[in-house]
């Protein structure tokens, strides 16, 4: 029996080691990483910069807390700031972590403001993690089912849809911000409307409102600009990253602009591990081998060639709905329930997942090469169509 807590259904498959996008197994068989364990692995597998710097700096210090100063923590938030235009920015190990600062400012700036139950309005389909606030802002009845009581002070809303935050704003007084994924990921690859993001911008500029992006899957270059955010031009006043910000390393940030800057002062929020200086070596590494390699432009030209390739490929298929994202983000939406093909995808030596039940989901390291893609598509228009014929 295992002593392991059952919190994951886990393939029956355990990697050995990694390199670039292709991982091997503890059999010796090879895999092409179309998701790069879930958008973590920015730089692909046992990427040499990203070893080195590591290494080197294991070698240093691993960890001294936040007691003292941190110069690569003072490094990244600079250079974080100047690549998002945000002005703060709080270092923590993960997505949730990143997102409970963000719940937790958007309080206390709520009660600056002079409202005593601040509320928070919050997304259908959102992910947001799974610790109790982020459990109670994520859109998932399944996830949240025996976890009551969950945590007051989120509303929920449809995504992409004004008209329904506008008529909240009406009677509403204690709503104080709006958190959003610009594109879900765990939701099923969904995108903000251009439009949506410009207007909800101006109506939490109206409203006095904090605008929040949880960019913890879509940030960090993936959907071709370091932000989501960015294809609007509009700047949030807080953005939570984490997942590809260390290259494999556990790294989370909150940042803030504008009216979200100093609300947090010492004592009210903090943690030991955060920003520690392995794990942000990892992230300035993994941020300057993105800018030196050119792969934001990459994950564009690769995620187009992937999303028409399989388009083609697929063209004329019963069952397939739309393939959608942006960059390598990318979604396949069938007309059924398909986990299966996760299943089948690794018998064929390819690394994929299914969320929303019937949204495969793509997700490869920013350095996937143009071959790498037409590989990926090759292998997986053969598995959707088998798939779909089959049924
Ligand atoms: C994965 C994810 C989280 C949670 O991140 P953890 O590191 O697992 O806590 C939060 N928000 C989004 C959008 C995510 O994709």
């Amino acid at each position: 029996m295992s002593h392991l807590m059952s919190t994951y259904a886990r393939l029956p498959v355990a990697f050995s080691h990694g390199d670039g996008s292709w991982v091997t197994d503890s059999d010796g068989k090879v895999y092409l990483d179309a998701l790069s364990g879930i958008a973590v692995n920015t730089l692909g597998h046992n990427h040499p910069a990203l070893v080195a710097a590591i290494a080197a700096q294991a070698g240093r210090l691993l960890h001294s807390s936040n007691l003292y100063q941190i110069p690569q923590q003072e490094q990244l938030a600079d250079k974080l700031a100047v690549l998002s235009g945000m002005d703060e920015i709080f270092f923590c190990n993960s997505g949730c972590e990143a997102n409970e600062a963000a719940i937790k400012l958007a309080r206390l700036y709520g009660h600056q403001q002079g409202v005593d139950s601040p509320a928070t309005i919050v997304m259908e389909k959102a992910f947001h993690g799974r610790t109790m606030a982020t459990l109670s802002a994520t859109g998932n009845r399944k996830a949240q089912a025996g976890f009551e009581p969950l945590v007051a002070g989120f509303v929920r809303v449809p995504y992409n849809d004004l008209d329904a935050i506008r008529a909240i704003a009406r009677y509403n007084k204690n709503i104080v911000a709006v958190m959003l994924e610009i594109v879900q990921g765990e939701g099923g690859i969904h995108s903000a409307d251009i439009d949506f993001q410009r207007g909800l911008r101006a109506l939490c500029d109206d409203r006095e409102w904090l605008l929040i992006c949880d960019e913890v899957q879509c940030g960090m270059g993936r959907t071709g600009s370091w932000f989501a955010f960015q294809h609007a031009g509009i700047r949030p006043d807080v953005v939570t990253l984490a997942k590809g910000l260390g290259g494999g390393v556990p790294i989370g940030a909150c940042l803030v602009a504008g009216q979200a800057t100093g609300l947090f002062q010492p004592g009210k929020h903090g943690s030991t591990f955060g920003g520690n200086q392995l794990a942000t070596t990892a992230a300035l590494t993994t941020i300057e081998v993105i800018e030196r390699d050119g792969l934001i432009a990459n994950a564009v030209a690769v995620g187009a060639l992937i999303r028409e390739g399989l388009a083609q490929a697929l063209a004329g298929c019963q069952g397939l709905l739309e393939i959608r994202g942006q960059g390598l983000m990318i979604g396949i939406e069938l007309d059924r329930a398909c986990a299966e093909l996760v299943t089948l995808g690794l018998d064929a030596g390819l690394l994929i997942n299914v969320t929303a039940d019937k949204v495969v989901r793509l997700l490869p390291p920013l350095t996937f090469s143009a071959d790498e893609g037409r590989e990926l598509v090759s292998r997986l228009a053969k598995l959707i169509r088998d798939f779909l014929a089959a049924a």
